[in-house]
């Protein structure tokens, strides 16, 4: 069987590893963690830095294709493989745009969609006179930010200048803050022919700046729906990107949408997909790297995802009593093998399926409320 290679083996690597066996492939995970999520998973597990050239050399002598699961992976390892004439997807060019707050944001609007207002900042001086379209807004590294983190909001002009010192000058992007209705994100699949297939928008709720439920289907307006799904879609064909990708909306008053960010990969509010619908997203992974057809999108049936943070297991490292979910009647639970718990830390998560979206939220929160309170009486 032909063996996939992929960068990173955090667990969406671990996901994607089982989808592949699944299909009857082979994988190898280059992670220079050794105990990587998806390393007990892989056939081969290259613990070395992801520019290290014998590891991406043995990429190029063992693997058919090569993908990424996280979105910092050096860009240009993936074009260097690319020429030795491996299949990657996605591109590293569409990696680096992904990376960079400034390229992706300056791309979504060139490509005629909606975003926040927004200023590209390389450097202080830079800085015109007048900031006011926007602010009150949110000052985020172009580089290298995840969770909320690598954001700072600032009001004023002078918070602004503040908040640039607070993050060393790195380059960033002072984004209008604007009254979010709620948030949805869209993964689409486009593969090499350059079919191009989209899952039904989930909606997300963080908390902590780390997401924590995703709803779907979304309780957003049917023609919101097809909007946000053609957004998306128009973003991976301008890309002319091959593989998955996810792209986060804002939805503001009036059902306008804003395109917030995309990630090269699959997504945290894309793990409905491994229990309520007939495709994965690691499938679709798979099958797009591999130059074949994307897989069916439809939901099978209303379902909330809620992600298990280290918050939930014990002081002392011990794992949560899993009864309440075991004896759930629509519910499946997915542990991603972490050996360290850490408060933020996503260990798991788990899904419930139910007749309305609703339902569903009402279970899925009853579960997390009795976790909770497990651990706050041990
Ligand atoms: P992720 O973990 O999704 O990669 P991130 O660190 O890249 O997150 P963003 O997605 O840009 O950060 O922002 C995190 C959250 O902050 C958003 O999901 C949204 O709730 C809020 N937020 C970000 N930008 C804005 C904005 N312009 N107006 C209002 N809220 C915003
Ligand atoms: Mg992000
Ligand atoms: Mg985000």
């Amino acid at each position: 069987p032909a063996m996939l290679g992929i960068l990173g083996g955090g667990q969406l690597g671990r996901m994607f590893a089982t989808a592949a066996k699944t299909m009857g492939y082979r994988v190898t995970v280059l992670d220079p963690d050794a105990s990587a999520p998806a390393a007990d998973f892989a056939d081969v597990h290259l613990c070395k830095p992801y520019t290290d050239r014998d590891a991406l050399q043995q990429l190029v002598d063992t693997c058919a294709a090569i993908t990424t699961e996280f979105e910092n992976v050096n860009a240009d390892s993936m074009r260097w493989l690319a020429e030795q004439g491996l299949r990657v997807s996605p591109s590293g060019d569409c990696v680096a745009i992904a990376q960079d707050r400034i390229a992706e944001k300056t791309f979504i609007r060139n490509a005629g969609l909606a975003t926040a207002p927004f200023l590209a900042i390389l450097n202080a001086g830079d800085l015109p006179d007048d900031l006011s379209p926007y602010l009150p807004g949110i000052l985020k590294t172009a580089r290298l930010g995840y969770d909320g983190k690598g954001q700072v909001r600032v009001k004023t002009p002078e918070d602004v200048r503040y908040a640039l010192s607070e993050l060393k000058h790195q380059p960033c992007v002072l984004e209008k803050m604007l009254p979010l209705v709620s948030e949805v994100s869209v993964i689409v699949t486009r593969s090499r022919a350059g079919e191009v297939v989209s899952f039904p928008p989930a909606e997300n709720e963080h908390a902590n700046g780390i997401l924590d439920v995703s709803i779907v289907p979304a309780r957003i307006a049917d023609a919101v729906t097809a909007r946000a799904r053609d957004m998306a879609m128009t973003l991976a064909e301008k890309l002319d990107y091959v593989g998955v990708l996810a792209v986060e909306f804002f939805v503001l008053e009036g059902d306008e949408l804003v395109i917030n960010e995309m990630a090269p990969r699959p997504h945290n509010s894309g793990h409905y997909t491994l229990d309520a619908t007939l495709t994965t997203q690691f499938e679709q992974q798979v099958r797009a790297m591999c130059g074949l057809y994307p897989g069916r999108t439809e939901l099978l049936k209303p379902v909330v995802m809620v992600n298990l943070l280290g918050d939930v297991w014990g002081e002392d490292g011990s794992e949560p009593n899993w009864e309440i979910l075991m004896t759930a009647p629509n519910s499946k639970l997915h542990l991603y093998g972490k050996k360290e718990a850490r408060v933020g830390r996503k260990m798991g998560h788990f899904n419930v399926l139910a007749e309305d979206a609703n339902d569903a939220l009402e279970q899925a929160r009853a579960i997390m409320e009795t976790l909770g309170n497990q651990r706050s009486e041990s």
